[in-house]
């Protein structure tokens, strides 16, 4: 039986040649050269904030380019890291040098909260806060970042499945990077690659992180750095990929519409609405229950499609000398969610039988008749 399940959805050869002839005659293949300098412009120009001291830099991956923001921000000591999140929102605190401490989220919000974030504060001595968009839905998160600065602390966002939309209730401040994915499973995606907002006084050090902490002794404060640079290989896919944003979004977004006109006539499944709000990596939805949640995805794959499960399990569990509590919610969310397969381009041929099989799967875990 052929398994329907994720499908990347990058640019054709085609699209992608007249980059790579720029690339061959500009003799120029990584150290920011002149097409992921291009790549950083058109990014900004399509996602910034409208603030104009907001600055674009690509990164080889989401994972370094949240370590980078870690060294550039100058962090060291504690962070605090939702459980409820990829494992890279981890790792890269570790190979920042810095110690993650993990902290449960808001159940209903699948993400920290204005309390939350107050409790944190108190209770331990945290130098920075990763705040994780989950699932790539770009929130309102303009409070949260200002409660954070209020208190010294820097920000650190992982929004690495969001990229594709206008970032909006955005901060730009020199104590705040966000961070995006550009993997080939991520909406806008182009094999490995990343790119980070931030406010432009930390160019320099940002950039030096991802280059050696080099050139030395020169106009940034990073003592060591790696390699998390973006290839012109890479920027070439990425610059065509920029060009068809609007119909992929729009694809992915139609995608999302259709499953919350059937999914809402379901009761019991928790979702999101805001249609506008992602680029959809997925479609994230919440069961009422492990047992259901395990039915559907048996059922799913009996006819074919491949539900996958992120996020789970929680980070409190993966690594519990990390925990600061015991994460319960992110323990519950990571047992009942649910990712519904969204796709683009060509691959969208196959979106009606997905839906049909989702939808009769939900129906036949919920035991409608
Ligand atoms: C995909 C993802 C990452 C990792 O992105 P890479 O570009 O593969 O390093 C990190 N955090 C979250 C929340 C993700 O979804």
């Amino acid at each position: 039986m052929m398994y329907l399940s994720v499908k990347p959805d990058l640019p054709t050869v085609e699209d992608v040649l007249p980059y790579l002839r720029q690339i061959h005659s500009n003799a120029r293949y990584s150290n920011f050269g002149p097409l992921s300098t291009e790549l950083e412009a058109g990014l900004l120009s399509a996602f910034g904030s409208a603030d104009t001291a907001e600055r674009c830099v690509c990164v080889s991956n989401a994972t370094s380019g949240l370590t980078a923001a870690l060294l550039a921000a100058g962090v060291n000591g504690k962070v605090a890291v939702p459980a409820f999140t990829f494992p890279a929102s981890l790792g890269a605190v570790c190979s920042a040098g810095a110690t993650p401490v993990i902290f449960d989220v808001s159940i209903d919000k699948w993400a920290f909260d204005e309390i939350i974030i107050e409790d944190i504060l108190k209770s331990e001595n945290i130098s920075a806060v990763m705040i994780v968009e989950a699932f790539g839905i770009l929130t309102n998160i303009e409070n949260l970042i200002r409660m954070c600065l209020s208190h010294g602390v820097k920000v650190i966002i992982d929004s690495a499945a969001g990229l594709g939309v206008r970032r909006t209730g955005r901060v730009v401040h020199p104590d705040v990077f966000e961070i995006f994915s550009m993997h080939a499973t991520k909406p806008l995606g182009i094999g490995e690659g990343g790119c980070v907002f931030m406010h432009n006084s930390r160019v320099s050090n940002f950039r030096a992180a991802i280059n050696f902490a080099l050139p030395v002794h020169q106009d940034h404060t990073v003592y060591w750095g790696f390699n998390g640079k973006m290839s012109e290989y890479h920027a070439a896919v990425g610059l065509a990929q920029l060009r068809r944003r609007h119909v992929l979004l729009q694809q992915r977004q139609g995608v999302v519409t259709r499953y919350i006109e059937q999914i809402k006539l379901l009761d019991g499944l928790i979702f999101s609405r805001e249609v506008a709000a992602s680029p959809w990596q997925f479609f994230p939805i919440r069961l009422p229950d492990e047992q259901t949640t395990e039915s559907f995805v048996d059922l799913a794959a009996q006819k074919g499609v491949e539900i996958r499960r992120y996020y789970r399990p929680s980070l409190a569990s993966m690594y519990q000398n990390f925990a600061h509590n015991s994460c319960l919610s992110s323990e519950q969310l990571s047992k009942t969610m649910c990712a519904l397969p969204v796709r683009s381009g060509n691959a969208i041929a196959e979106m009606d039988e997905i839906i049909d099989a989702v939808l009769d799967s939900l129906k036949g875990a919920m035991n409608y008749a």
